[in-house]
């Protein structure tokens, strides 16, 4: 099976998705560039796959305790489009190193609070999904690491999942599932309401009525604040074009390396330029992520707040007479 935009059968494959006007051939593209991770202990994982799969989003990485126990739901993914790369790890793999170039996470274990910070620390945004003790199945999501202004999930957690779980916990499985799957195809294209990431949104399965609440921010949020503060500080003494602004003296491309490699590259190519000219980095999310832009401010270099480019990170940096 072919990828190639221009091939018939890609066409064909999504021409249902294709002929609305939010999503086109661009939008498509796009899904098929996309690199989505799935954490996943529960049967939600079927219906989120195989929704995702279907829709084409070409790089499905997940993240499971037992990944021989999910093979044949890898399997059915697989089969349905075999266009899509489809990975699985077990948790043994380090956090950190499972989310490197990720661009969302869909986080469908009960146990989401502990991959959240993760996330945050590495800048990416994460949708999730939990039961409360009345059968209501809730889903939110967080992306303050990327826009400091909303709420993440620790500020306004939801509660304790049901033990045993409720009585409609089986049928909130499948609302649950292809809910997140739209909400994550909804932020890879930039459409539609943005609700999600300052709401807790939920489907009661025994009226069949959606139900809403307001999520707020936390100033003193163990996860989020600190990450507002630093970048209100850094909009004040650092006076770095905004991420839109992308214009630079030079340009350089560390994804494919490794700490200390990533910094090791960063410095030389500095050395190079003089002081007052910038360099545009591109970065993977993860390590690099977090240890290239914190050693750059330490040595007296102007540093950007990261910006999220499709899965991968770009960054300004400004050579001052302090880093000479
Ligand atoms: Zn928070």
């Amino acid at each position: 099976m072919t990828r190639d935009a221009r091939a018939p059968e890609w066409a064909e494959r999504y021409s249902r998705q294709i002929i609305l006007k939010e999503i086109g051939g661009q939008g498509q593209m796009r899904l098929d560039r996309a690199v989505v991770g799935l954490v996943a202990d529960s049967e939600i994982l079927v219906t989120t796959l195989l929704y995702l799969a279907g829709a084409g989003i070409g790089t499905l990485r997940i993240r499971h305790p037992d990944p021989t126990r999910i093979e044949p739901t890898l399997a059915w993914a697989r089969d349905l489009n075999p266009t899509v790369t489809i990975a699985c790890a077990g948790v043994d793999t380090p956090i950190d190193t499972w989310l490197a170039g990720l661009e969302l996470v869909i986080d469908l274990d009960q146990g989401w609070p502990e991959r959240h910070r993760a996330c945050h620390a590495a800048r990416i945004p994460l949708l999730t999904t939990w039961c409360d003790a009345d059968g209501l199945a809730w889903i939110s999501g967080s992306r303050a690491s990327l826009d400091p202004a909303l709420p993440c999930l620790a500020c306004a957690p939801p509660p304790d999942p049901s033990e045993p779980p409720a009585p409609w916990a089986t049928l909130w499985q499948g609302l649950s599932g292809t809910r997140l799957a739209t909400e994550a195809i909804k932020y890879l294209l930039d459409i539609g309401d943005r609700a999600v990431w300052d709401h807790a949104l939920a489907l009661d399965v025994t009226r069949g009525e959606p139900d809403r609440r307001p999520r707020r921010k936390r100033p003193d949020c163990p996860v989020c604040a600190r990450t507002a503060s630093r970048h209100e500080a850094a909009n004040r003494t650092r006076q770095l074009s905004a991420p839109s602004d992308q214009e630079a003296d030079a340009f350089l491309d560390i994804t494919a390396d490794t700490c200390p490699m990533t910094f090791v590259r960063v410095k030389l190519r500095l050395e190079t330029m003089a002081s007052g000219q910038t360099l545009r980095v591109r970065l993977s999310g993860g390590e690099p992520l977090m240890n290239v832009p914190r050693t750059l401010r330490d040595q007296g270099f102007k540093v950007s707040e990261p910006w999220n480019e499709q899965g991968v990170f770009g960054l300004l940096v400004e050579k001052t007479s302090d880093s000479d």
